[in-house]
């Protein structure tokens, strides 16, 4: 038997496992049964592959993801492992080559379809040929309470009764624990290990910003950390998609809407685009995302807020799977809190639901609201614990400054009050800055108490405040459409002086707080060796040879081979070799290419 470290070394170019891998992919070539549950980017796809090369006979690979198969496949064939897909856009020719290639024990892995897979011609295919594994990807498709639920999955559970000896190896990234029994109910995991790695994305840095002109703070993000650098932003809503898309454009920057209203032929084209060009950003609505495995995704912009933080997570967590730095950037403001309160609490979902998502709603404007570090609140949520601040995140990197803002919270509820819990935050700001204007002057409002009582404070800084006291369930959200604010029980409490109101304070943007140094769990390219120059050439040398083999750019190499290549500067194939991500097939295949770009670069 080949030597698991071997394969990886020579087929795949890295020099270690990372995290349970290796516990993982020993236990499968053992012929174990196992349920992986790894966050996105951790490296789930060597935990079946390795396997599959290393046992006898055909590792097969369920997917629901088809038109990813295509560049998985390409992916693995560029290693030089003996790979093929069964899916519904094979004509019947391709089905039959395959199927050949698969009873000759040409293949190493088949990725299929699950509906392909139950289907009678591919069972029998399975029933007279040698089977390495069944690895179940994106194993929660099979869970009706998840977000990804596929029937086709639940036929998945006939597996074990029909080959009964061939180890099962279910993955996924989606780890609450309903999830995570349903999957081993559904299929009979119940006696497998379960291999749970960490959640942390510490090459993620994560930031909130208080909104304020948010195509301008999209612009100036995109401007200052992010050009040319393929990412997604996501909107809550079809019709800001196509706006900011068409906005982004017009600045400059390669965007392509995505959401399900646009016809299917677009959508398909705009997902290629991304996945197979540098440097696309893709402007979409939650609808986008599924199985985008696209590893050099280095932002993720949230111009409007998540409804869970499993939601935020998982959008996020796009981001940055090659390990690189990358950015989860969100921009959050009171309009964004009151639309979302609305929407949940005036939804028609049933009593139990409901307090479900405004739980969740909860959380995840909790997290918007705090001063501490983010990371260490995020992996709180999943049940893991971060010791200390993670230094990776805008709150750790500029430390929010909290103040006690119980009067001035006194004074906005007593406002919602006595105008008669009937007007929104721009009202209510108007009228405890003391202003005198017609409308005020209509209702009379400029002789109550709290007219003026306000003006200490700009109106930015009022905003702030209602932010925070809605986030926080101080004041709810009339359902009338209007946004008018009504006090809650949690209101008279702070009225009455019981309770102490501390808030975080909102730096105005522009000025920035006091900036710590970065604690990069990636560290940046060296300025004083890094080649700008030498960078932009490798790249381009790998989109040239991407474009003749239509195949995406990172399936040649990944950014992070690409920047060993500009840093270790290798002169020799053997040095070559070395590479991360570098292996026998790969060498043999580009070794020369692109040790000429970087000798040409030398002379
Ligand atoms: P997942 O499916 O869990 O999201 P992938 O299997 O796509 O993750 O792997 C994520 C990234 O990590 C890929 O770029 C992959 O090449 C890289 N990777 C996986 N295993 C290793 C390893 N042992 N050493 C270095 N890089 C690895
Ligand atoms: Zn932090």
């Amino acid at each position: 038997m080949t030597g698991v470290h071997e394969i990886l070394h020579r087929v795949f170019g890295f020099g270690e496992f990372l995290g349970q891998q290796e516990a993982i992919i020993e236990h499968t070539v053992a012929g174990g049964d196992s349920l992986v549950l790894m966050p996105t980017g951790g490296g789930k796809s060597l935990c079946y592959q390795i396997p599959a090369i290393v046992r006898s006979g055909v590792g097969v690979v369920v997917s629901p993801l088809i038109a990813l198969m295509r560049d998985q496949v390409e992916a693995l064939r560029q290693t030089g492992v003996r790979a093929a897909s069964l899916n519904s856009t094979l004509s019947y020719r391709e089905v039959s080559e395959v199927e050949a290639a698969v009873e000759n024990g040409l293949i190493d892995l088949l990725y299929v379809a699950p509906e392909r897979l139950m289907g009678d011609r591919t069972q029998e295919l399975l029933s007279r040929t040698e089977l390495a594994l069944f690895a179940i990807d994106e194993a929660h498709c099979v869970s009706q309470w998840g977000h990804d639920f596929r029937p086709e999955y639940l036929q998945l559970s006939i597996l074990r009764e029909r080959f009964p000896e061939v180890p099962r190896i279910a993955l996924t990234a989606t780890a609450d624990k309903p999830t995570r029994r349903e999957i081993v109910q559904r299929l009979g995991l119940a006696d497998a290990p379960m291999f749970v790695s960490g959640f942390d994305r510490p090459n993620i840095r994560y930031a909130v910003v208080p909104k304020n002109r948010a195509r301008q703070q999209l612009r100036r993000f995109l401007d200052e950390h992010h050009q040319g650098d393929a990412g997604i932003v996501y909107c809550l809503s079809r019709r800001r998609v196509d706006d900011t898309a068409e906005w982004l454009r017009g600045i400059g920057v390669d965007a392509l809407p995505y959401h399900a209203g646009l016809d299917a032929f677009t959508r398909r084209r705009n997902q290629d685009r991304f996945q197979r060009e540098e440097g696309v950003v893709i402007v979409a609505t939650i609808a986008f995302g599924m199985g985008i495995d696209k590893p050099d995704v280095r932002f993720v912009a949230h111009l409007d807020l998540p409804k869970s933080i499993e939601a935020y997570y998982q959008e996020t967590g796009r981001a940055g799977r090659d390990g690189l730095p990358a950015d989860a950037w969100m921009v959050y403001g009171l309009q964004e809190v009151v639309a979302l309160r609305q929407m949940v609490e005036g939804s028609d979902a049933g009593e139990m639901r409901k307090r479900l998502e405004i739980r969740k709603l909860d959380a995840m404007l909790g997290y918007c609201e705090l001063t501490a570090c983010r990371r260490q609140t995020l992996l709180n949520y999943f049940g893991e614990s971060l010791p200390e601040p993670c230094g990776n995140c805008d709150n750790c990197l500029a430390p929010v400054a909290e103040w006690n803002a119980t009067e001035a919270s006194q004074k906005a509820l007593s406002c919602v009050y006595r105008t008669g819990q009937m007007f929104g935050a721009g009202y209510l700001i108007d009228v405890l800055r003391g202003l005198e204007n017609e409308r005020i002057q209509r209702f009379g409002h400029e002789r109550l108490p709290t007219h003026g009582v306000g003006a200490d404070l700009d109106p930015y800084s009022w905003r702030s405040v209602f932010r925070q006291l809605v986030a926080r369930g101080l004041l709810s959200v009339d359902l009338d459409g209007y946004g008018s604010l009504r006090l809650t029980e949690g209101s008279w409490p702070v009225l009455r002086g019981e309770t102490e109101v501390r808030m975080r304070r909102d730096l105005r943007p522009g000025r920035t707080g006091a900036k710590r140094k970065p604690k990069e769990a990636v560290p940046p390219p060296d300025p004083a060796t890094w080649d700008e120059a030498l960078w932009e050439d490798l790249r381009t040398c790998r989109t040239e040879l991407a474009k003749a083999q239509k195949v995406p750019p990172y399936v040649i190499f990944h950014d992070s081979t690409l920047r060993a290549m500009v840093e270790l500067r290798p002169r020799t194939l053997d040095e070559f070799s070395r590479l991360g991500g570098v292996g026998e097939t790969k060498l043999r295949r580009y070794g020369e290419h692109f040790l000429a770009v970087i000798t040409a670069k030398e002379e």
